[in-house]
């Protein structure tokens, strides 16, 4: 595999996730449960679009919690195993596998986002 590196020898990979974390403030909302994302929770460079899930080789694209980040990915996890069994034309698997995980992506964030813990913050907030 042939990847670009910077001058201080990092990935593709690895400066975008240096770039999201440097993008990312204190509060900023997560792509999965819309909950305040705060560095001391733990975050994760993510692939939140779609495509890039099934991507092996796209770069993520966002930031999240690493429950949220865990919990997605584990879902995925077994809702495409043996996928190629499953479907063993690959136009097929491919389109199957797209489906699958829109569908597996929007259930683990319609689940993160009914159990998101309430916001004790909010009554502190100005607004
Ligand atoms: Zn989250």
């Amino acid at each position: 595999m042939t990847t670009t590196l910077d001058r201080r020898g990092r990935s593709p990979y690895k400066r975008r996730r240096a770039a999201l974390w440097a993008a990312h403030t204190d509060g900023d909302t997560c792509p999965r449960c819309l909950g305040p994302m705060y560095r001391a929770q733990g975050l994760q460079a993510d692939h939140v679009e779609t495509m890039a899930m099934v991507d092996p080789k796209a770069l993520p694209d966002s930031l999240s919690h690493m429950v949220c980040n865990t919990r997605h990915g584990q879902a995925v996890g077994a809702a495409t195993r043996k996928l190629d069994e499953r479907f063993p034309d690959p136009e097929q698997r491919e389109v199957e596998k797209l489906r699958i995980v829109a569908e597996v992506t929007a259930r683990v964030h319609a689940e993160l986002r009914a159990h998101r813990a309430p916001r004790t913050t909010r009554t502190s907030r100005t607004w």
